[in-house]
């Protein structure tokens, strides 16, 4: 067994092997280490033929799915190996084999397969100049891939992953970029990294693979062509799965191909900084744009509403499409509700049909596919009196898949087990053998009865009883007091303390018929059970277009769910180059203020004469909230859904860029400031005149001056050159609002403060026009800065206004950003309004100074002396 047990192992080096002995799956070597201790169970040895006892460790068989699923998700690959034969019948060596590998990207239960989430698996490869990407969640059999080629591939590439966020991914090392590639996966999305093995990247096998796996001769009626990057990656990820899965996957049917530009190109950090799907900081569900829009009643329309808010669509025609379905379901809310009602007892099939593909799918599963058929003809009745062209095509493309309800419905039994091997699966009138063998079973246990009966009083034996156990059968038996009634004919089986046990002739016929009948009642059931399994594959794609359908009325039902309790307003879309939003609200910030009031505000952009909106206002004002509401509701309005406000004219934006706050990158070893520029970089060599730019305070990462240059250029640049695109640019640079009466596409905007006293209160409220203060100093004590400390600010404030010609007040050491203590003279300012320096008097003062400190040997100071020497020095400059 230990030499199958290292061939095994052999050819399976990178997994941990789950090797199936008896009702326990063990472990060895290593991989009883690495198991023990990752999944804190105990670690015991085996005598295995070698010198020393190897270590072990072991799982129940039945409790296994939950230790594979825990070793996966740390980052393990585990390949399970069963018995492939019955141990009875096996003449020495039971056979075994490797049944499936899991790894991250396959995994089929588990906390990361949440429902309401893909579990993502991808495949890089390149050729001819372009990227192929494939990306397939085993659990539904979506499955899609697309070619990446052009200028800014990579970008283009590394935008698309970050959509799906992949689990696990296999490149191709002839990739460009290979490392990059890896560590972002690694970095960003914990990825398990694959390489590509270069046999899996023959153009003619690949080909012949996705041939017959799609059942065709040729697959450019599909789309897809020999040398193509797509077709490989396709290729490659089927190659890979068929590998590790060791099935069909016949519930990944069709593939998906797909343009990247047919969907609003949202970068990384844009995904990130709108919190379209968890929040930045914490990321939690709650405080995402997910979390308010997301009322969907069923597991598929939870994931496809997901999909819609990472790429929502820049086609016009087919955004109204879905406003026109949303609009009808707003309107007619009896429907909505009906609607809602009866998609919440749908259960997910899509992950149930791919238990069904992988034939581990119990009777339970199939009665929740039979429950869920159940509703289909409730929704098909409400969706024949809509009027909105999307729902009354999904009511046209309904398939009520009545044969399966009532295959599912005359099989299964309603109270069936979750073993497969115990019986009670079928129901009465099903099968006639089915039937017949339970009669036996029945007779059988009214004869046992019977026997009882009729020797209690024949022999006179009070309490003698029948019993069963696993290894006895069934037996007679009686208590020590009543021996000696025992009969001739009661044949002794056992002797316990303090009773005995007997069978007779007739109760061992009873017994044999009634177990033959038990034995061959489970093996018939178990085999019925596995053809109905069948019959429903055969009908996968039948059943998967029906849960396409079911997604995509849920994800309608939802937006008109959310803009009815919301309050939310029905965009008019267009082609146009124009945004115009009538007191729009954010819609995260607004559901977290619960009963506070949120302020609504307006927001008018078109491409020329207001084509960049300078934002200027204190910390707190809300200028951010400001800036991404209007992304988020431009977004909302692309993915068809309504959007918080009065009312609003969108001409469709083709991406959206942000740069907002800081980022946390620190996990790629980038200063903040080399992030932000590298965004910056991005947006300026992508936008086009139909993008929106959202820009939150550009250059505050680095010293004034060079922050205010830069925050200018970037300004300047956009536009001129990049005419049309809308943007948004909030800053602290006062200086900036100059520009508005120098370029022609400028306009200057501020959030309104009120003053009472020292003190200011937020109105939230945007208007045109700029402010020459930051109030930094009345917020920092809304933040609760000790009072010593804003006194002193103001203090310092005060002198740096009052000495405007000196600039710096002689009590306070440079106070301006990052500028270094060292750095004598500072560079002239032109034209940019900023104070400049009294050069000669400071000069001399901070060179005697030095000279000073230069001189000083601070090991002989005494920590007194180091005092008075600091207040010395103090009192020169
Ligand atoms: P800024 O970017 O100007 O520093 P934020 O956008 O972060 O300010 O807003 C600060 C806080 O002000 C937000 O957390 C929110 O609670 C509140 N706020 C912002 N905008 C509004 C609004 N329109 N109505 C009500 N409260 C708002």
């Amino acid at each position: 067994m230990m030499k199958q047990y290292l061939e095994m192992k052999e050819a399976h080096k990178e997994c941990i092997l789950f090797f199936r002995l008896g009702d326990f799956y063990e472990m060895f070597f290593d991989d009883a280490l690495t198991a023990s201790r990752e999944l804190e169970i105990t670690l015991t040895g085996r005598d295995c033929g070698l010198e020393e006892r190897a270590p072990m460790c072991g799982v129940p068989f039945h409790a296994a799915d939950t230790y594979i699923s825990r070793l996966v998700e740390k980052g393990y690959k585990v390949a399970i190996c069963e018995q492939v034969e019955d141990p009875k019948a096996a003449k020495g060596l039971v056979k075994r084999d490797i049944v499936r590998i899991v790894t991250p990207g396959t995994l089929l239960e588990g906390n990361s397969v949440a429902e309401g989430k893909n579990n993502y698996i991808a495949a890089i490869v390149s050729s001819e100049a372009a990227y192929g990407l494939s990306i397939s969640d085993v659990t539904t059999g979506e499955w899609r891939t697309t070619l990446i080629q052009g200028e800014n591939d990579l970008r283009k590439l590394l935008d698309e992953l970050a959509k799906f966020a992949p689990v696990e991914c296999l490149i191709s090392e002839n990739c460009p970029h290979y490392e990059d590639l890896c560590t972002f996966l690694q970095t960003r999305f914990n990825a398990l990294v694959e390489k590509i093995p270069p046999h899996c990247l023959d153009e003619t096998l690949s080909y012949q693979l996705l041939a017959k796996h799609f059942g065709v001769l040729s697959l450019e009626g599909i789309g897809l062509y020999p040398k193509e990057a797509n077709t490989l990656a396709a290729s490659c990820l089927l190659h890979y799965l068929k590998e590790t899965q060791k099935n069909e996957l016949s519930h990944m049917h069709s593939i998906e191909l797909y343009n990247v530009d047919t969907y609003m190109l949202l970068d990384l950090s844009t995904r990130r900084n709108l919190e379209l799907t968890e929040t930045l900081r914490e990321k939690r569900r709650k405080g995402s744009l997910l979390w308010v829009l997301d009322q969907t009643q069923t597991a598929m329309g939870a994931r496809f509403l997901r999909k819609s808010i990472e790429q929502p669509l820049i086609n016009a025609g087919e955004i109204n499409r879905r406003l026109e379905a949303t609009k009808e379901l707003v309107e007619n809310a009896l429907l909505r509700e009906d609607l809602m009602e009866a998609l919440k007892g749908i259960y997910d099939l899509e992950r149930l049909m791919s238990k069904v593909a992988y034939g581990t799918c119990n009777a339970k599963d199939l009665l929740a596919i039979k429950q869920s058929l159940g509703q289909l003809p409730l929704i098909k009745t409400l969706l024949s009196s809509t009027s909105s062209l999307k729902l009354k095509d999904l009511g046209k493309r309904f398939d009520l898949l009545e044969d399966i309800f009532r295959l599912i419905n005359h099989a299964i039994h309603e109270e069936a087990p979750l073993s497969l091997r115990e019986g009670h699966l079928i129901k009465e009138g099903y099968h006639q053998d089915v039937d017949h063998l339970r009669q036996i079973k029945a007779r059988g246990s009214s004869w046992l009865m019977d026997i009882e009966t009729r020797e209690k009083e024949k022999t006179g034996i009070k309490n003698l009883k029948i019993k069963y156990n696993k290894v006895f059968g069934y037996f007679l038996e009686v208590t020590q007091s009543y021996n000696h009634l025992v009969p001739d004919y009661f044949i002794r089986k056992q002797t316990l303390a303090n009773c005995e046990r007997y069978i007779t002739e007739e109760l061992k016929k009873v017994e044999d018929e009634v177990l033959g009948a038990d034995d061959k009642l489970t093996t018939l059931e178990y085999q019925i059970f596995t053809q109905i399994r069948e019959d429903v594959l055969k009908e996968m794609n039948r059943l998967l277009a029906v849960s396409a359908v079911i997604a995509e009325l849920d994800l309608y039902c939802s937006f008109a769910e959310v803009a009815h309790q919301y309050d939310y307003t029905c965009p008019t879309i267009n082609e146009g180059s124009r945004i115009t939003i009538e007191m729009g609200r954010h819609p995260v910030v607004e559901k977290m203020m619960g009963d506070q009031n949120f302020i609504a505000n307006d927001v008018e952009l078109d491409g020329q004469g207001e084509q960049i909106m300078l934002l200027t206002g204190p910390n707190m004002a809300g200028k951010s909230t400001y800036m991404r509401q209007v992304a988020l509701i431009v977004l909302m309005a692309q993915m068809g859904s309504f959007i918080p406000a009065k009312s609003a004219t969108i001409g469709v934006v083709d991406r959206i860029f942000t740069r907002v706050g800081a980022s946390d990158d620190l996990a790629s070893g980038q200063s903040t400031f080399m992030v932000e520029m590298m965004e910056v970089s991005n947006i300026l060599h992508n936008a086009t005149p139909h993008s929106l730019l959202i820009l939150d305070e550009i250059g505050r990462g680095t010293s004034t001056l060079d922050g205010l240059s830069i925050a200018w250029s970037i300004i300047e640049h956009i536009s001129s050159k990049l005419l049309g695109a809308k943007t948004l640019f909030a800053t602290h640079y006062h200086e900036l609002t100059a520009l508005e009466s120098t370029l022609s596409n400028i306009k200057n905007y501020c959030v309104a403060v009120k003053e009472v006293g020292e003190d200011i209160i937020f109105l939230h409220k945007i208007i045109a026009g700029s402010v020459d203060h930051s109030y930094g100093i009345q917020v920092a004590k809304l933040a609760g800065v000790p009072s010593m400390v804003l006194d002193r600010a103001k203090a310092i404030l005060k002198e740096l206004e009052q000495d405007t010609s000196v600039g710096l007040p002689s009590t306070v050491p440079l106070p301006l950003g990052q500028t270094s203590l060292f750095q004598i003279a500072e560079p002239p300012t032109k034209g940019v309004g900023r104070k400049s320096h009294k050069e000669g008097e400071l000069d001399t003062n901070k060179l005697a100074v030095l000279e000073e400190l230069k001189g000083l040997d601070i090991m002989e100071l005494t920590p007194l002396k180091a005092m008075q020497v600091l207040y010395d020095l103090q009192k020169k400059v």
